[in-house]
């Protein structure tokens, strides 16, 4: 997931983007993981699925995430008790925990949006919830590369802090000290992937503290639950998990520029209690209010909403 670097230039970001998917139809473009797609050296697969098509978005065949709920771990990655900014913390470490607790994101008409992705076998169930944490005290300093988050996910499973499991989401957490070398803050501010791990194939994704770089990541510095961290990376957490359950190998879900479904509507949002810059939100889930993009909607010619069925705000 990206965000225009200088918020205003947003648009312009989105206008080329828009641009570079009509030179690329003739091609297969798959995702990255990270919101953008690149050319595939593989042929697109022909299309014998009798699975949902033509909402603006393709199945090519993978499995998605079927589990009721899809699980999540928590590796807070640094030191997220008393780091460099105020939302390096164990408020911010609650909150998050909350949006994937009991009454939390996982079954709300928001999450349910991904029940209209599927393979041949199930549908994705809406339902998702956070199972278990751990912590990683800087185990590869400061500086993560994409091949050093995933050492971090493998040696909280091989040592037995979590449990090895295929139907798991990891996210990676890292506190604002810590940079991620392939581009968090200017190419991306979360991303997600799959890896083979301890013999399986484990679905992880990495999201930083957006406090790092505000202006990047956040939508808003004054925001619900007044720690922008927290409130950022939410929004982040519900974009990567959305497309970690509809296109865990990132070969199921994604539209012809390798668009994933949360990469259709980043950083738009439905209607909002407050302005935009001042606290607002639009979704209330754990006992917190958040202000969390829309998602793609696979169904009635395809959009995005805040909530199944509900209005399409942008197609
Ligand atoms: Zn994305």
């Amino acid at each position: 997931m990206r965000k225009g670097v200088w918020t205003l230039l947003l648009v312009l970001a989105c206008l080329t983007l828009a641009s570079a998917q009509t030179t690329r139809d003739a091609k297969h473009v798959v995702p990255t993981g990270k919101g953008w797609g690149v050319e595939s050296t593989t042929a697109p697969p022909v299309d014998p699925y009798s699975v949902t098509q033509g909402n603006g978005i393709n199945y090519h065949g993978g499995p998605v995430m079927a589990g009721n709920p899809v699980n999540v771990y928590f590796i807070w990655y640094g030191n997220w008790t008393n780091g460099p900014r105020p939302s390096d913390s164990q408020v911010t470490v609650g909150l998050l925990e909350s949006l994937f607790g009991s009454g939390g994101i996982g079954g709300s008409g928001y999450e349910k949006i991904n029940t209209t992705y599927g393979d041949n076998t199930n549908n994705v169930s809406g339902n998702i919830a956070r199972v278990s944490s751990t912590t990683d005290n800087y185990s590869h300093g400061t500086r993560l590369s994409d091949s050093g988050v995933q050492a971090v996910v493998s040696s909280a499973i091989s040592s037995g802090r979590l449990p090895k499991d295929t139907n798991g989401v990891y996210f990676v957490l890292t506190s604002s000290d810590v940079r991620e070398t392939s581009g968090f803050c200017t190419q991306y501010c979360g991303w997600h992937t799959r890896g083979t791990i301890s013999g399986a194939d484990i679905k992880y994704s990495f999201v930083g503290n957006p406090d790092r770089c505000p202006s990047a990541c956040e939508m808003q510095t004054v925001s619900p639950n007044g720690d922008s961290g927290a409130d950022g990376m939410a929004n982040v957490m519900a974009h990567e998990s959305e497309e970690t359950a509809s296109d865990p190998d990132l070969n199921a879900w994604y539209d012809s520029s390798g668009a994933e479904n949360a990469d259709k509507c980043a950083w738009k949002f439905g209607p909002t209690t407050g302005g935009i810059g001042n606290g607002a939100y639009n979704e209330t889930f754990g006992n917190h209010n958040w202000l969390i993009q829309m998602n793609w909607e696979n169904a009635r010619g395809g959009g995005c909403d805040q909530r199944l069925g509900g209005t399409f705000y942008t197609r």
